[in-house]
């Protein structure tokens, strides 16, 4: 297995060192810095008229998030947190904002309490953090979980008094939220089987988690125009869908006789933002495993400079690319690097390894002789204290303590000794979960819905379980299948990617309103890139069922030898 000092050289190491300690005089500071008269400061500059300016934005032009984040920056407000823990309030007005710095979320209406988003890069994760997870579920949140499409965990029906309880417990587990939420780097996802896949080609689990350390050590790169998302890619067997991220680092080899030596490198893709139905793109270079977090950090600090800070609808990176073209976002990226970037085809390098679509489910043997990943199906995320706490046991019983949580919502028990492996499934079916791969339920995703997002208009966890549930019964599906069931715009279940995507709408039905869903079929990720297209619009949700059924049929009586559903 690789392990972080084989990723990095002494060279890379210094490099990476000097990149951030030089970051003042490169003209970057953080946006609370300290005058040299001792007093704190916003990040701001003046301009020769005299007027404010924040990386070239006139103060009086930004949008009213930036003005949030310039008056106080978000990192900084665990004393608000602490204040309305006293008087168990809940934030409101600029406070709304900067409680997201610490992964905290006004869900109100929806529920009159807090959400906590933490951050477990890579997914990965140990049983006594799972325990105390479970913990926190049970004393200070709702009584259950949700596992997130970035691999994650969020908590909720916080009380505003119990939120730095929740904070500082999070801490002790050597877990933080910090920037969960927010104009900030979400989450680093990395695919869920590094250093255990027999087919990878990179471990990236010390890339994941140096992106992570790096994130939380660099004050600079809180409080970005938007929200980031980067992902890395190890070129197995189980998609961690990178390509639905700003910036995707995804392992490549390159053969002999081309313009580099042979070997492992990473392609580099941006911009990708399905909600607004785009994968992130390849841009044209070929970098060295371990230049990805120079090239990481370059590329965010061209976002901060340069990404619009006065229409929340613009700022993503999305935008920035939409303006310059990629070829300047390169230039502008390696004009803060002190080496060059090689560029070459895509098609120089070999193609990607095919995806084992619902390799998240079901027993998998490892890389390392003898063991195997066990997939545990945990439908539409949702997990109770008890049964957090159950595999936390198994994973300490059979595996090695280690538990991995998927983008697919669901979690992997690794390191099972081959000969435990039908124990583990059934004292798992004793949990209430299973570790089927079954073509329909193992392939369903769906987001918080209006039991707990303001922005729904159903109850999308629900519906999406009931939906399987019918499905089971009435198709005989032979091929694993993904359906995601999203809420809204926001696109969190990321409709456009499912074989079936539904976005929840409210439907007029006679003088009632009732809940519904637009359908999408024909998305998928990576070598089955693809936006799902609109097939049916506003169907109510009783509707659904057998409409969805019918589409399945439907595929399964015409398409033709071998024609995949996205094909179709
Ligand atoms: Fe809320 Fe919309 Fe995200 Fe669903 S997709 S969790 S409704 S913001």
């Amino acid at each position: 297995m690789t392990t972080l000092n084989q990723t990095f050289t002494t060279e890379q190491k210094e490099y990476l060192a000097g990149f951030f300690a030089g970051a003042s005089q490169r003209g970057f500071s953080p946006f609370l810095g300290k005058k040299s008269d001792g007093k704190y400061t916003a990040d701001t500059e003046s301009s020769s008229s005299g007027a404010e300016v924040l990386y070239g934005t006139p103060v009086d032009d930004l949008c009213k998030e930036e003005r949030i984040k310039l008056e106080k920056n978000g990192l900084d407000a665990y004393e608000d947190i602490l204040r309305h823990a006293e008087s168990n309030m809940m934030p409101d007005g600029p406070d709304v904002f900067r409680f997201k710095f610490y992964g905290l979320f006004n869900v109100a209406p929806a529920q009159e309490n807090l959400m906590l988003r933490c951050r477990i890069p890579g997914g990965i994760m140990r049983s006594h953090q799972l325990v105390g997870m479970a913990e926190m579920a049970e004393e200070w949140a709702g009584g259950y979980s949700h596992i997130t499409t970035r691999a994650n965990f969020q908590l909720r029906e916080i009380q505003p008094k119990n939120a730095v309880k929740v904070l500082d417990k999070l801490v002790d587990l050597g877990l933080t939220s910090r920037g969960a939420g927010a104009d900030n780097l979400r989450n680093i996802t990395g695919s869920a089987t590094s250093g255990i896949d027999p087919d990878e080609v990179y471990d990236v689990q010390p890339l994941t988690r140096a992106m992570h350390h790096l994130i939380l050590n660099t004050r600079e790169f809180y409080g970005l125009p938007r929200k980031f998302n980067i992902s890395f890619d190890g070129g197995g067997a189980m998609s961690v869908c990178a390509d639905t991220n700003d910036i995707a680092f995804y392992a490549v080899r390159v053969g002999e006789g081309k313009a580099v030596e042979p070997g492992i490198y990473f392609r580099v893709q941006l911009a990708g933002i399905t909600g607004h139905k785009q994968f992130a793109k390849d841009c044209g270079i070929l970098i060295k495993p371990g230049q990805c977090l120079a090239v990481a950090a370059a590329m965010i600090r061209v976002f901060i400079e340069n990404g619009d800070r006065t229409n929340r609808k613009k700022a993503r990176l999305k935008y920035l690319i939409d303006k310059w073209g990629d070829q300047k976002f390169v230039e502008e990226t390696e004009s803060k690097l002190d080496f060059d970037l090689v560029r070459m085809e895509l098609k120089e390098c070999d193609s990607r390894r095919s995806i084992k679509r619902h390799s998240h489910l079901g027993i998998h043997p490892q890389l390392q002789e003898g063991l195997s990943y066990v997939g545990v199906r945990v439908p539409v995320g949702k997990m109770l204290p008890e049964q957090m706490k159950s595999v936390a046991s198994l994973a300490e019983r059979f595996g090695s303590g280690e538990i991995r949580l998927t983008v697919w919502q669901n979690l992997l028990i690794t390191n099972v000794r081959n000969e435990d492996v039908d124990t583990l499934v059934a004292e798992v079916e004793k949990i209430g979960f299973d570790c089927k791969a079954d073509p329909i339920l193992g392939g369903i995703i769906a987001c918080t819905g209006n039991f707990g997002c303001k922005y729904a208009s159903a109850d999308t966890k629900s519906n999406a379980v009931e939906l399987g549930d019918y499905l089971k019964k009435e198709v005989e599906m032979d091929l694993p299948i993904n359906i995601h069931v999203t809420g809204c715009q926001h696109s969190c279940a990321q409709h456009y990617i499912g074989d079936i995507g539904m976005q929840s709408v409210k439907v007029k039905v006679g003088d009632e309103s009732v809940e519904g869903y637009s359908v999408v079929i024909g998305g998928g990720v990576d070598n089955e890139q693809a936006v799902a297209k609109e097939v049916f619009k506003s169907v109510p949700f009783t509707e659904i069922k057998p409409l969805v059924a019918k589409i399945m049929n439907s595929y399964l009586s015409q398409r033709d030898a071998g024609q995949s559903f996205v094909e179709f």
